[in-house]
């Protein structure tokens, strides 16, 4: 081993640029932040092939005084803190002062800044740590900084950069985080010379959301202002009924930091147990205003993340004030039990996908059915013998224990099904064979029956049916949405949905598949969205194709609570035992449970 040396400011620079500067994105940020933080009214951001080529922000801010500017690039030189414990005072999202020294030892940064106080601007050009130019220039009140030739002495992460459209991704998800916490900033961004946002900067949270996510979304949304011990929580939740299948638009905000935390995140969905169903996310923009005392900004070099103290009280208030909103508003509690009326709406619609498919098998139960009066004989039976059956409709077992060739079962199992007895809780359906007794998942197992069936129809003709929809469809889109969509547009074809793009922010469907007929096209269609943009990383098609079913086959089967006619239950108990693996749904979760008779007799001692 060498002598120890003392490393030079320029490689002690880009060491800790490796922490602060992982990707493009982490230059927009702390450069906006900045920007931000010098009280600037009008900030532009413009980036040129995802960030990759050139990054620009200009800001109309209080400038650096001409004889701070080179001190400005130099590491722990900030204006912001004075010791450590303005930490926890802070009003500035900046405080660590080594944004412009690693990004300066990283790449070629060119500033021209002009203090408020000063008559003349100052340009300096400094690439890999060094000054190549400083002169006096005219030029605006406010800082214009270009950086370009990103990690050029540094291979690894040069290579480390993704494509233009995921570092676009990055910068657009960063710049939509940033931009709703300072609605009185007018911020504009433009990539490749396209103007893609552009705030109004009035002030106002909600018309911010609106210009980053669209009409759509400011109509669901909630206001929320809560105040309990020491922590106030404000901003805005969308209505149950407006959600995602991810948690993307969870936007969370300690003292206008913007801020990560998979802790405030389940805090929000405890808000909204019983609001909504299983696998969906809500939408939620929270401001968290609190003591500075309490939240430990200084935990990564990138600030992402802080450490609250008092975290539990944090997130028990955060669920109190959405759970207290929702109360307020009136909505149905748990979707999946709504009332008889949609259940039978719900029943229809579920099986309507497969009515070429099916229907010989279907209509033949369904007139075996109309024959037969309503309660079976074996249904009296157990009235009357057991007796433990009352009158009350719900708690009622099913006419449906009939011998198996009544109940027309068409196909040869591994297994012999003996009797089906009905619904329990109108969730599970019971079957008799004779090695035990069978609880099926309905919802689980009609699941698998049309991911299957849809599976095999995508594999057979690559295509699935269509048809043009009258009202075309118009869905609005975030920036990294839109990027995600537009590429992935020929994957929507081969699932049945096709599309224009229309205006920089919606699309309009004008086609969906046949199986989706009679949903509720717009979100359904928004959900397999969702779907492909959280499944977006591992780009590989067939493996989208297969999520986006997955997801559309759930979204199509019966729910759990809900009430099924005999047909349905046929339908389901034929349909799903012929299939492999017919005890996992497609999400993995188990459709069957199976008490043996042998435990049965066991436990009960015969
Ligand atoms: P920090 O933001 O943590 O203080 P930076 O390296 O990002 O550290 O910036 C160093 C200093 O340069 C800041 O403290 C601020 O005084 C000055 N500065 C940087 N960008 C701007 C800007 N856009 N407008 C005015 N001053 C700026
Ligand atoms: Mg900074």
């Amino acid at each position: 081993m060498n002598d120890i040396i003392q490393l030079s400011e320029t490689v002690a620079n880009q060491i800790s640029a490796g922490e602060v500067i992982e990707r493009p994105a982490s230059i927009v940020k702390e450069l906006v932040e900045n920007a931000i933080d010098a009280d600037s009214e009008n900030i532009t951001v413009k980036i040129e092939d995802g960030g990759k080529e050139k990054i620009q922000v200009i800001d109309d801010g209080i400038g650096i005084k001409p004889e701070q500017v080179k001190l400005a690039f130099s590491r722990y030189a900030t204006s912001k803190i004075e010791d450590a414990d303005d930490l926890f005072s802070l009003s500035t999202l900046g405080f660590r002062g080594e944004a412009l020294a690693s990004i300066s030892s990283i790449s070629k940064i060119e500033v021209i800044t002009r203090h408020k106080d000063e008559m003349k601007g100052k340009k300096m050009v400094i690439k890999g740590g060094e000054i190549k130019e400083n002169t006096t220039i005219g030029a605006p009140v406010g800082t214009n900084i270009t950086v370009t030739d990103i990690f050029f002495n540094t291979p690894a992460r040069y290579k480390y950069m993704k494509t233009t459209r995921t570092e676009f991704r990055h910068i657009s998800n960063i710049l939509n985080k940033e931009v709703i916490s300072f609605p009185n900033i007018n911020f504009k961004f433009f990539h490749d010379g396209k103007n893609l946002l552009d705030t109004p900067g009035n002030g106002k949270v909600k018309d911010t959301i609106y210009s980053v996510f669209g009409k759509e979304m400011t109509d669901n949304l909630l206001y929320i202002n809560h105040e309990e011990q020491f922590v106030k929580i404000e901003g805005y939740i969308a209505h149950p009924s407006y959600n995602r299948s991810s948690r993307i638009h969870q936007y969370f905000y300690a003292n206008g930091r913007s801020v990560e935390s998979n802790l405030l995140a389940k805090a929000l969905e405890r808000g909204y147990k019983g609001y909504l169903d299983k696998g969906k996310n809500p939408i939620g923009f929270i401001f968290i205003t609190l003591n500075p005392i309490l939240v430990d900004v200084n935990v990564h070099p990138t600030k992402r993340r802080v450490k609250f103290s008092r975290y539990q009280t944090i997130m028990e208030v955060l669920e109190n004030a959405v759970k207290s909103k929702l109360n307020s508003i009136n909505t149905v509690k748990n979707i999946n039990f709504t009332g008889n009326k949609n259940n039978q709406k719900g029943k229809q619609q579920s099986f309507q996908y497969d009515s070429d498919n099916k229907t010989i098998n279907q209509s033949k139960n369904k007139q075996k059915n109309q024959q037969q009066p309503e309660k079976s004989s074996l249904f009296k039976e157990n009235r009357s013998n057991k007796g433990y059956n009352n009158q009350n409709q719900r708690t009622v077992i099913k006419n449906y224990n009939n011998k198996r060739d009544e109940i027309d079962l068409d196909v040869e199992f591994d297994f012999k099904i003996t009797k089906i007895f009905g619904q329990l809780y109108n969730t599970y359906i019971i079957i008799e064979s004779e090695e035990g007794l069978y609880l099926v998942d309905q919802h689980n197992g009609h699941e698998k029956i049309i991911y299957n069936e849809l599976l095999d129809k995508y594999n057979n003709d690559k295509d699935i049916k269509t048809q043009s929809l009258l009202t075309p469809v118009n869905i609005e889109l975030s920036n990294t949405e839109m990027d995600i969509i537009m590429e992935n547009q020929s994957t929507f074809e081969n699932l049945g949905i096709h599309f224009e793009q229309f205006g920089p922010k919606s699309i309009i469907v004008n086609a969906i598949p046949i199986y989706l007929k009679d949903k509720n096209q717009k979100s359904v269609v928004r959900d397999i969205i969702d779907e492909i943009v959280k499944q977006n990383k591992n780009v590989e098609k067939s493996k989208l194709i297969e999520e986006a079913l997955k997801y559309v086959a759930c979204r199509s089967a019966v729910k759990a609570g809900e009430q099924l006619t005999n047909d349905q239950i046929t339908y389901i108990v034929n349909n799903l035992f012929k299939l492999e693996n017919y005890d996992r749904c497609p999400h993995g979760r188990p459709i069957l449970l199976i008490l043996s008779k042998e435990e049965i007799d066991k436990e009960i001692g015969r």
